[in-house]
Formats: structure tokens, sequence, C-alpha cells
């Protein structure tokens, strides 16, 4: 059994309580690793660590923190199969879209941010005769940053290397529930000459580790990409202390399908929006709406392709749907899967367990990826957001029924729409209330982009610039003349 130790002042350590938390394969439904289960101890000496370390990393040039980055880009790339595999088999996620997406996302953050930090620039701004202002962006000190389980190595680098850039130090908590690929992060950053304290990891549960970093008075800023309710937890606690926050929270996501739609790319773009990665990306449709004349043909050929989906051991080449992330999220799906149908939804594929796909994954936590026509926009299935393969479909007549479908929720996180009608696009993406809009695509990110939602999907957003305005404070100086 593998242990999963913090990395706290540049070395690899058990929790100071000793403590350890199961760490599950969700394929074969069994503990295989044991994870730090790390308390305030743990985190005063992980600040302590990033405070010592930060007078160094802040003062760095940017070209020296840049050159430290693009070699843990390089380190995590020449071991992504290792990355690839772990991120697989804690996740459940298919080896294949870990490999794709998520462990070149990883090293990208790092690459990406150790070249825009070298082109960050700040304003000026000139009043003639009575002086000018310049504005200087410095790093705000020690930051937290919190990360789901749903894109684990992906989202914890998308954090942690703005974060370094801007020349803060660090103390950054992975889910609890997919651990070790950050472990994996630490092994990368020993390896790549991070020098001690700057970028802190400490494993363990949100309520204890994750609260001790949002409640500690020497973190003045936290980023947290997870759900919306605890995103409501942290501001309760880190807005009275005046904390800087960016919360990337949950989403109830729309896709909206016009008659003028390319067909066939349509009907591609919308299956994998909507099940990639068992429906368990932040930004994965889960409400379908089509315009009425195409309904009846776009919902039979959907159904068909989604029943056609194979889902399979996460390990296997061929695999669509692999496991779900845990026990309590299987759980939470098939809930949902049930209301939908108390609330008149009709089973139009899937809708349960799915079979066991071999030996080695017969206590796995596999679900039948599932959609259903016929629940109302209004009822809970609609509202709430699953975080699962459980998808709806619903017919609409005009562009406006379309609109006020999609801002139906109180969510705001990302939006797709199909039109091959140019006006209709602009038209319909401006008056959509989401911090993301694709047209005719999904999930094509340029990390150049501002990132996040609206409404309570978050506030604040990620990426690029925006990022590193985040992770520094702005001070205005004036000169007279
Ligand atoms: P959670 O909100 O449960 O957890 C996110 C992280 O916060 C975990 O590391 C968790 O630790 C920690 N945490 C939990 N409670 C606290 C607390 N009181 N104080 C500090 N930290 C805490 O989200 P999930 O991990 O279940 O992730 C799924 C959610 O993330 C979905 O709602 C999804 O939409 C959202 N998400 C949003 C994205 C976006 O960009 N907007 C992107 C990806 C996901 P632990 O694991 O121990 O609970």
């Amino acid at each position: 059994m593998q242990d999963i130790l913090n990395y706290v002042d540049g070395t690899l350590r058990p929790a100071a309580s000793g403590l350890w938390i199961d760490d599950f394969d969700p394929a074969q439904g069994k503990v295989y690793a044991r994870i730090a289960d790390s308390d305030s101890k743990d985190v005063e000496a992980a600040v302590q660590a990033a405070k010592a370390a930060y007078p160094a990393w802040s003062q760095l040039s940017a070209d020296a923190r840049a050159e430290i980055l693009l070699r843990i880009a390089d380190l995590i790339d020449a071991r992504s199969e290792a990355f690839a595999l772990a991120e697989s088999i804690d996740n459940g996620k298919p080896l294949a879209l870990a490999r794709r997406m998520d462990i070149p996302r990883g090293s990208a953050n790092f690459r990406y941010f150790g070249h825009a930090i070298t082109q960050f620039h700040s304003e000026t701004y000139d009043m003639g005769t009575a002086g000018f202002n310049y504005v200087l962006r410095r790093p705000i000190g020690v930051v937290g940053c919190i990360s789901p389980w749903n894109l684990p190595l992906y989202l914890f680098t998308w954090k942690i290397a703005p974060a370094l850039a801007a020349g803060n130090t660090v103390v950054a908590k992975p889910s609890e529930i997919t651990p070790m690929t950050a472990y994996l992060l630490a092994q990368v950053c020993i390896d790549a000459g991070l020098p001690a304290g700057v970028l802190n990891i400490v494993n363990g549960l949100g309520g204890k580790a994750g609260a001790s970093i949002v409640g500690h008075p020497e973190i003045p800023a936290i980023s947290f990409t997870g759900g919306t309710a605890t995103g409501k937890a942290i501001s309760a606690v880190a807005a009275p202390m005046f904390k800087k926050l960016s919360l990337e929270l949950g989403g109830k996501n729309p896709a909206i399908v016009f008659a003028d739609c390319d067909y066939e790319a349509t009907l591609e773009t919308v299956l994998r929006s909507t099940y990639s990665n068992q429906g368990q990306i932040c930004l994965c449709g889960s409400r379908v709406y089509v315009e009425r004349k195409l309904y009846d043909r776009f919902t039979a050929d959907l159904a068909a392709r989604v029943k056609a989906l194979k889902v399979g051991d996460p390990l296997e080449a061929d695999t669509d749907i692999g496991a779900i992330v845990s026990k309590d999220q299987y759980e939470k799906d098939l809930y949902y899967i049930g209301l939908a149908q108390e609330e008149g939804g009709e089973l139009l594929t899937g809708g349960g367990p799915a079979p066991a796909p071999n030996a080695r994954c017969k206590d796995g936590w596999f679900l039948q990826p599932t959609l259903l026509a016929g629940v109302a926009p209004h009822c809970r299935t609609n509202q709430e957001e699953i975080f699962g393969p459980v998808v709806t479909i619903w017919p609409f007549d005009t562009e406006e029924e379309a609109i006020r479908l999609a801002n139906g929720t109180t969510y705001g996180l990302a939006a797709t729409l199909y039109t091959n009608h140019l006006q209709r696009a602009h038209r319909v993406a401006a008056a959509l209330d989401f911090g993301i809009v694709w047209v005719n695509s999904w999930l094509v990110r340029d990390l150049r982009t501002p990132f996040g939602g609206m409404k309570a999907s978050g506030i604040g957003r990620e990426g690029g610039m925006e990022a590193l305005h985040f992770f520094t404070e702005a001070k205005n100086i004036f000169i007279k003349s």
C-alpha cells in the first residue's frame, strides 16, 4: 500500500498526527493507498515554511522563476505515462483521456504561466503637466489553493502555476478523493529544484486541512475550485477576514441545438460534451435543448449514440466511460436518476448500474450513461448539479424560449450553442448569462482567455492575465511633474 505524504518545506512527510485516510481505486472499489490526514498543525508548518521561502522567491527575477516552472513542465512531460496511469487509477477516468487531456494540460499550465510571467507588465496613466501614475503589481505573500477531484492535476496546477509565477509561495490542498498526481507533482518539484517551502502540499479532508488553510490569518488570498456549497462556506470564513477570493464553483450547463446546425458535428460534440469523464467535468452540459422541428430525430440519434458508448475498465484503450469517482458520487447519480423519473422523466437509455466490465473491476462503481426526456425545466433534476453521466433533453420553439430555458437556473458557468446562422450565434451568445460560451464546439481552451462563472458558479476569473492579476496586488503610485 502506497503512502501519499505531505510536501512541506521541501520534504515529503506524514501528517503530524500520524493519522491516515483511505484512498480508493474506484474501478475496483477498493483501498489502494493511504493519505496523510492533515490538520491545523500541518497547515501551520506549511504556512511557516511558505513565509520563510517568500522573500527569496518573490525577489527572484521573473526569468529565474520561469526557468524553474518550465523545468517542472518538462519533468511532468517526461513522466507523463506515470502521471496518466496514476490519474486514471485514482479517479476512474479512462487512461486514454488522462493521456490526451489531463496530463498535457498539467504541464501546459506550468509552461504557459512560466512564459506569461516574463511578459507581465503594468500600466501607466499620464496626467500631462500634473504628473503621472504608474502601477506596481507585486505578489501577495502566502496564498492558498484548493482544488476538486474531477480534473485533479489539471485544476491543481491551473492555480499553483500562476500563483508561483507571480512570486507568491503556496499552501495547496488537492481533493482527498484524488491526491495521487499532486504527490507525483511534489516529487517533480523536488527534482526540478524548486526551493524548499515555495510550494507546500497538505493532504487531507476539506473540513479539517482545507478549513485550516481558509481560516489561517497569514494566508491573505484563496483560490478555490469546487462545489457551490463549499464555496459558500469558504466565503463565510474568508470574507470577514477580507481575504482575496477566487471561487470557481458548480454548474448546470445547457446545450442549445438549433435546427440549422451542422447535424453530424453537433451530434458528436453534444455527445462528447455531456458524457466525457463520466459527465464529471464542470463544463459538461447536462441540459440539452433542441429546436422542436429537429427534436425527434436528434433525440433518437443522440440516445442511440449514448447507448453505444462503451462503459469499461478505465485502463482499456477502447473505454469511453470509466468508473464513477467515489461511492458517494455513484449513489448521488443513482438518486438523481430515480428522482428524474419521479419528476416525469422518460428513460431513453441507461438508468442504472452498468455491469462490471471484467473480473478486475467486479466491485467498481460503474454507471450506464443515462439520457432522459420529459423532465420539465423547473424540476430539481434540471436545477441541481448532478455531476455525473445523467443528462436531460427538452424541446424549444423560439430563440427567446431557448435563452430563457438556458438562463433558468441559479448557475452560470458554461453554455454551448449550435447554429450556422451567424447573427443568431452572436445574439444568443451575448444573451446567455454564462462566463463561457462555445459556439459549434466545446472545451476548446486558450489559456490566455478569462475562465470562470457567473451567478452561483463563482466569483472572479482565472486564466491568462486574470490569474496573474488575482495573484498580485496592484499599487498605484502618483509622481508630481
Ligand atoms: P468540493 O467542494 O466538495 O471540494 C473541493 C475541494 O475543497 C476539495 O479539496 C475539498 O476537500 C475541499 N473542501 C471541502 N470542504 C472545505 C472547507 N470547508 N474548507 C476548505 N476546503 C474544503 O467539490 P468536489 O471535490 O466534490 O468537486 C466537484 C465540484 O467542483 C462540482 O460542483 C464542480 O462543478 C466543481 N468544479 C468547478 C469547476 C469550475 O471551474 N468552476 C471545475 C471543476 C469542478 P475534500 O476532498 O476532502 O472534500
